[in-house]
């Protein structure tokens, strides 16, 4: 007889963890107990000595695939001659921390019994067990227990406390475990509708009382069927998900998806879509395995998926409304609107009789010829599109009320605000944007928009990490004794925390340009202080003294670490691959305040975690008219090429004929005086520049559009490439005299404006630009890595998220004998600045 005592620590809480020990030390026949602790799983197993031994491997192999075990520490007690194995109640502690799970996707058996008439949640919106549903988003404090989440409010009735309190069940102390009987219920708040079915503030009581099963499955189903009848007639419904709301329509009716917009204020940037599978979405997109992986996993991220051309779509694709055939043609005219009102009843029955069951298990489903046309308006001539597929079960219920249908899904926010999640605020913020809503009265506790990535050369890289990747941290390449906080930067705000080997890096929260958002930020800080008890003794901040990032971290009362913006964004790289050494980094991005004032984006730097030297930058230039140039990539232009003396060039007559009257006039006055005209070497800049000269655009609606755009026209088949000059101090008065190097974009410019004048097409003029700025980063790579006595290049900055330039420096770098080092779990834009943030004060503080 031995007995070990075990203390397990990782992600172990709310992945069914517990239920696994339990049955796996009854398959081995030893005997004790387990529970949660506040800083993770304690068990006690006694029997066999061999058995015994042998237990913590077992932990280790055969974990939930949830679980991630970061350590086991096994210590020998003496038995106690237990008689059985038992999960005991959850012990509380101070000061202890453990990982709370990210929210997970419908698991394959929950999907199959929601689709099981037999079973006795068929169709119940809320169906999950230990391996998927809520997590993060329901949790108010650890451990994790039903008390401490938003499922306090639901009693559960006697079925589901008994699978809840039965180890073999698969349900066994799965926290947001519910049914119709006892859990969550929709509502749907719509001129007309039953008064049973609306949400107010004041009609529900918790703790709730049990209902019918049978009259509360017929009320939720009503209410789909109608939430899919709206949405087949072009209507907008806002509906309540994980983390927040989605304003959701028809993506195959353009009117309805032009009205989202409108109603948005959201113009250029692409809507994501939710189809039903992976065949849907490789009717619309091209799919590799990696991207299926994602796709279809536990997280189901939206993943940016390259867009078909329409024409060859039809190959082997199985119809998006497979097993409806009625009901595919009158969508592939793009007619939804048509079902509004007098629907036929045949035809309506048929839909519901094929809503019943999911998409891929209709014996007609299969190759029925092209899919029914997404509405321009969704993604307009953008090359990727936003994807995803159902993650909740509601989602599944939806797609399949709708005939499997594609359904935009975007942020349930006004343009600039954050993601909705309450929903009395929801229906007065989204009010004037949604025709009616879907409701449930889960309480949200913590807002996580859907996270965003894409696949570029086989490398995962994410663009968004928020649901389904925030809470769970990043191993930190070393340990830290102080806690620190990082406020990050203003666009595509995180905050960073640092406690122990771990780096807790926010979900994404939005761009900090207002107090709604600020809020936003700060309850979600206050939130994980909370959760993994950290507190913080110093925050590092960005150098801009305008952002209210900076503001807020200057007013805590906690000494403060100033941190410049692209040496973040190196040091995030570098830290996120454990590279403390001196590398060359490559940060090249829109905007970052410089440490001489002005508007950097154009950087190589010399970097470790603590210090950096100005290696190189983008030569400066004005921007007339400050801010006001990033919406007029137009105004970048004429002040870039009047800076650079090509003014007049013949290639840039297409560019002044199309300003306005007397707009040259004034912005030449505007750089001449200098009046508000802030000097930048930013590349994101120049991406503006270019694509204004070439006639894509000469506004934005959004930072980082022009660029877009310019990517997305780029005719890779073509040849001939530009080239930048590299001065030295010296070499001619554009050299900043401060700098070894300065990146001069005349020659580039010079040839782009002869490109121009002769009449070459754009897709090659882009190609042209891409490729230079490219051969570029390689050879002041070279040259830098040379200088700093190492082979890393870093790459940084939301440049990085064009995939002819991240693809080309990797592999161009490579063939040149250097070591591209890239992120890995966070994305290239600002979204990992809090990150690197505090890795340089953690450094700092060290003396490291
Ligand atoms: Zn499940
Ligand atoms: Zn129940
Ligand atoms: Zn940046």
């Amino acid at each position: 007889m031995k007995a070990l005592s075990l203390h397990i620590t990782g992600i172990v809480q709310g992945v069914g963890f517990r239920p696994f020990v339990y049955n796996l030390a009854g398959e081995l026949g030893l005997n004790g107990w387990v529970l949660n602790a506040s800083d993770g799983v304690y068990t006690v197993v006694e029997g066999d000595p061999a058995t015994v031994d042998a237990f913590p491997q077992a932990v280790r192999d055969r974990a939930p695939a949830m679980a991630v075990v970061e350590s086991i520490t096994a210590e020998e007690i003496e038995p106690e001659g237990f008689r059985e194995f038992s999960i005991r109640a959850s012990r509380a502690q101070d000061g202890a921390m453990t990982l709370v799970s990210p929210d997970i996707a419908t698991c394959p058996e929950c999907a199959a019994e929601l689709f099981d008439p037999a079973d006795r949640r068929y169709r119940y919106p809320f169906i999950n067990c230990t391996n998927c549903g809520p997590r993060f988003t329901i949790i108010g404090d650890v451990p994790y227990d039903r008390p401490m989440t938003s499922m306090r409010d639901f009693p559960m009735c006697p079925e589901c406390a008994e699978e809840y309190g039965d180890p073999r069940d698969r349900r066994f102390h799965a926290q947001p475990d519910a049914c119709f009987i006892c859990g969550p219920r929709l509502y749907l708040n719509d001129d007309g509708v039953p008064d049973d079915w609306r949400w107010a503030a004041d009609r529900d009581c918790s703790p709730r009382a049990h209902r019918d099963r049978d009259a509360e499955a017929a009320r939720s189903d009503a209410i789909v069927e109608h939430a899919a009848v709206l949405l087949d007639g072009g209507r907008i419904l806002a509906i309540k998900g994980l983390g927040g709301f989605h304003l959701a329509c028809d993506a195959l009716n353009p009117e309805a998806v032009t009205r989202l917009r409108e109603r948005k204020h959201r113009w250029g940037k692409p809507l994501a879509i939710m189809v039903p599978d992976i065949e849907t979405a490789r009717a619309y997109c091209e799919v590799g395995a990696e991207e299926e992986g994602l796709l279809s996993g536990a997280v189901r991220p939206i993943v940016l998926l390259r867009r078909r051309e329409t024409s060859d779509a039809h190959e082997g694709m199985a119809s998006p409304v497979a097993g409806t055939p009625d009901v595919r043609e009158g969508a592939a005219e793009g007619s939804a609107a048509s079902y509004a009102g007098g629907e036929d009843a045949e035809i309506r029955d048929e839909r519901i009789a094929a809503s019943r069951a999911p998409a891929e298990d209709c014996p007609s489903a299969g190759p029925l010829g092209s899919p029914p046309e997404l509405a321009p308006g969704v993604a307009g001539n953008l090359a990727e599109i936003g994807v995803m597929l159902p993650y909740t079960p509601l989602h599944h219920l939806l797609l399949a009320a709708v005939s499997s249908r594609p359904l935009v899904m975007t942020s349930g926010n006004l343009s600039n605000e954050p993601i909705a999640t309450d929903n009395t605020e929801a229906l007065d913020r989204l009010g004037s944007i949604a025709d009616a809503f879907l409701l449930h009265d889960r309480a949200i506790l913590s807002r996580y928009d859907d996270s965003v990535v894409r696949v570029v050369d086989g490398i995962v890289e994410p663009v968004r990490r928020s649901r389904g990747y925030a809470p769970f941290p990043l191993p930190l390449p070393f340990e830290t004794d102080t806690d620190i906080l990082a406020a990050g930067p203003e666009q595509k705000s995180t905050f960073t925390l640092l406690t122990g080997g771990y780096a807790f890096v926010s979900q994404h929260i939005g761009d900090l340009e207002n107090a709604e958002t600020l809020n936003s930020f700060e309850a979600t800080e206050k939130l994980y202080e909370r959760l993994f008890r950290i507190t913080p003794e110093v925050v590092a901040h960005d150098l801009h003294p305008e952002y209210l990032s900076t503001k807020w971290a200057l007013r805590l009362d906690l000494p403060k670490i100033g941190v410049q913006h692209h040496h973040a964004h190196i040091v995030s790289v570098t830290a996120e691959n454990g590279v403390s050494d001196r590398v060359a980094g490559i940060a090249f991005d829109g905007t970052g305040y410089g440490e001489d004032g002005r508007i950097w984006g154009g950087e190589v730097l010399l970097a470790d975690w603590s210090d950096y030297e100005r290696f190189a930058h983008l030569a400066y230039v004005p921007m007339p008219g400050g801010a006001g140039a990033i919406k007029r990539p137009a105004r970048m232009a004429l002040g870039t090429l009047y800076a650079l003396g090509l003014v007049d060039h013949p290639g840039a007559a297409p560019l002044r004929s199309r300003l306005a009257e007397g707009e040259e006039a004034t912005l030449l006055r505007m750089v001449d005086r200098g009046v508000n005209c802030p000097l930048t070497s930013s590349m994101g800049r120049l991406f503006d520049t270019v694509a204004a000269l070439v006639g894509i655009a000469d506004d934005a609606q959004y930072e980082g559009e022009a660029a877009i755009l310019l990517e997305a026209a780029a005719d890779s088949g073509a040849d001939g490439a530009y080239e930048f000059a590299l001065l030295a101090p010296g070499d001619s008065p554009l050299a900043d005299e401060a700098v070894p190097f300065t990146i001069d974009p005349t020659p580039v410019l010079t040839a782009l404006l002869d490109d121009i004048a002769a009449g070459i097409p754009t897709g090659v003029l882009s190609i042209r630009f891409h490729r230079a700025v490219v051969a570029c980063i390689v050879r002041v790579g070279m040259v830098a890595t040379k200088r700093a006595g190492t082979h890393h290049v870093a790459l940084a900055g939301g440049v990085f998220m064009n995939r002819i330039v991240f693809g080309g420096a990797v592999r161009e770098l490579r063939a040149a004998g250097l070591i591209p080092l890239n992120h890995v779990r966070l994305p290239a834009n600002d979204g990992a600045v809090s990150y690197g943030q505090a890795v340089v004060a953690w450094a700092r503080r060290h003396g490291i």
